[in-house]
Order: structure tokens, then C-alpha cells, then sequence
């Protein structure tokens, strides 16, 4: 899932304007996030409206991402929108620029900051899993990723600052080197780690289109 967090609201407020504003939000990652979804396009309405800002319409779209999708959606409110030059978009960076693409002449505004893709560990907490680097190495390192998990993506072991089984950029977060040392000692396949990576391809994550 993309996480996602609002931006400010005072940020957003000044972003906007006086002008008339046509609000869009997303049914999946956002409102997993509770960045983005019906609630929270509802209370930015009331706020912008409590601020004297005019709200032309408002759509939570399903997802904002799906270009194809976002059209059918909105021939409903061509309306609304030709009655706003600005859209607040509260999704994440992909959708605000699907919104982009089908709005060029209109200002689009990014209601939210994209963090990272990660899993919904429990309700309303996220965790990092995936900087998408286009060539996965999670089997050579038993299903954990030091590309993303250890801040500074060392492939060959620890960069010696872990203290604690903590990382020493981050002493929230568990030093991934750490994790990926004590479960190969317990599975008895140390000798694994001897295998150097090698630099990674980092062309690989360039592709921007694909066709399935
Ligand atoms: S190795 Fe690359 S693709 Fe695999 S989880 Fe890590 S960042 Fe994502
Ligand atoms: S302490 Fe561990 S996770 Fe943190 S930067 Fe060093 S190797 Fe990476």
C-alpha cells in the first residue's frame, strides 16, 4: 500500500486561496491512511467552508490512480469542476498526477505527502517495506529488504553503528542487519552471508510503462 499523511491544513488553506476549490480523495491506499478518504474530504470541506472558501464539489474516486476509471467518474461532475479552476487532490503523488493529466488547465493541489510503500501493520500504523528498486532481492536475505529497511541500504552487512539490535541513523527502528543476522544463526545458515551482493541496478527501477 502507498502511505500517505494530510498535509497541513494551514499549508493546504494557503495553497487554495479565496478561489472556488473541487475536492477529490481515493478509495483504496488514502483511506486505509485516513489521508484521504470520504471522512476526510468531508472535514477539509467544512473547514475550507468555515474558512469562507467556496467548494464546488467533492468525489472520492475509485482509486484516483486509474486514469480510465477517474474519467467515467467525473463526466458526473463536469458541472462542479468547470465552476473551480483549482482541484484538492488527497491522495497519494500518483493519483495527484493522474488528476494533472486529465486537468492541465486547472491548478491541482496535493493535499497529502506520499511517504512510502509498506503494510498496514495494525490499525492506523504503517511500515516501510519497499523503495521498489525494479530487481527484488528479498530471498537472498530470508524476506527482509536492506535496500529499504536499513537507511543506508548496505548489501554486504552491517555498517558497525547498531547498538542494541537498534540502527544508529534511527534508534526507533530495528537495525535490519541485526534481524538478518539472528535468523539465519537460528535457521544454522550463517555461511549464506558470506556471499557478496553486488552493486544493484538501479537502471532496473528507471522503467516508467509497462504493458501487460
Ligand atoms: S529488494 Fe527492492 S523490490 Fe525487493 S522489497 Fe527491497 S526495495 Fe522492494
Ligand atoms: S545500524 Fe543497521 S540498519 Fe542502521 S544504518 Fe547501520 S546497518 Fe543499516
Amino acid at each position: 500500500m502507498i502511505i500517505t499523511k494530510q498535509k497541513n491544513f494551514m499549508d493546504i488553506l494557503r495553497r487554495i486561496g479565496s478561489k472556488p476549490v473541487f475536492l477529490v480523495g481515493c478509495s483504496e491506499c488514502a483511506t486505509l491512511c485516513k489521508s484521504g478518504g470520504k471522512e476526510e474530504v468531508l472535514a477539509i470541506k467544512e473547514s475550507l467552508i468555515k474558512n469562507k472558501i467556496p467548494v464546488s464539489g467533492w468525489v472520492v474516486l475509485e482509486p484516483a490512480c486509474h486514469l480510465m476509471n477517474d474519467k467515467r467518474m467525473l463526466k458526473k461532475y463536469s458541472k462542479e469542476l468547470s465552476e473551480s479552476t483549482k482541484i484538492l487532490v488527497l491522495a497519494c503523488g500518483n493519483g495527484i498526477q493522474t488528476l494533472n493529466k486529465l486537468f492541465p488547465e486547472k491548478e491541482i493541489i496535493a493535499g497529502t505527502d506520499t511517504l512510502f510503500l509498506g503494510e498496514i501493520s495494525r490499525v492506523n500504523e504503517f511500515f516501510k517495506q519497499c523503495l521498489l528498486c525494479g530487481e527484488c532481492i528479498l530471498d537472498d536475505f530470508d524476506g527482509f529488504c536492506p535496500v529499504t529497511r536499513c537507511p543506508k541500504s548496505m548489501l554486504n552487512g552491517p555498517c558497525g553503528g547498531s547498538s542494541n539490535g537498534k540502527c544508529e541513523i534511527n534508534s526507533e527502528i530495528e537495525c535490519v542487519w541485526d534481524c538478518i543476522y539472528q535468523v539465519f544463526k537460528k535457521k544454522g545458515k550463517l555461511d549464506v552471508l558470506t556471499f557478496i551482493q553486488k552493486p544493484k541496478d538501479w537502471s532496473k527501477a528507471l522503467e516508467n510503462k509497462r504493458r501487460i
